[in-house]
């Protein structure tokens, strides 16, 4: 896996992976879409390149 390290990533959780840009964010920077009415779908939209395929990280614990 590419690690990006511009960013600084011990500020916030990173928990949200852009399958189209390889980005990774928080979950507050992609869950900015409206929620669409009579769906409770919380769409997730990467704020780099707009894309819906964004996938969850699960949280592992690889520190031992
Ligand atoms: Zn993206």
């Amino acid at each position: 896996m590419k690690k990006h390290t511009s960013a600084m990533n011990t500020l916030v959780r990173i928990t949200h992976w852009c399958l189209q840009c390889d980005s990774h964010h928080p979950k507050h920077q992609v869950s900015g879409a409206p929620a669409l009415p009579g769906g409770e779908v919380d769409e997730l939209i990467c704020p780099t390149c707009n894309s819906y395929d964004i996938e969850e990280l699960q949280e592992v614990s690889d520190a031992q």
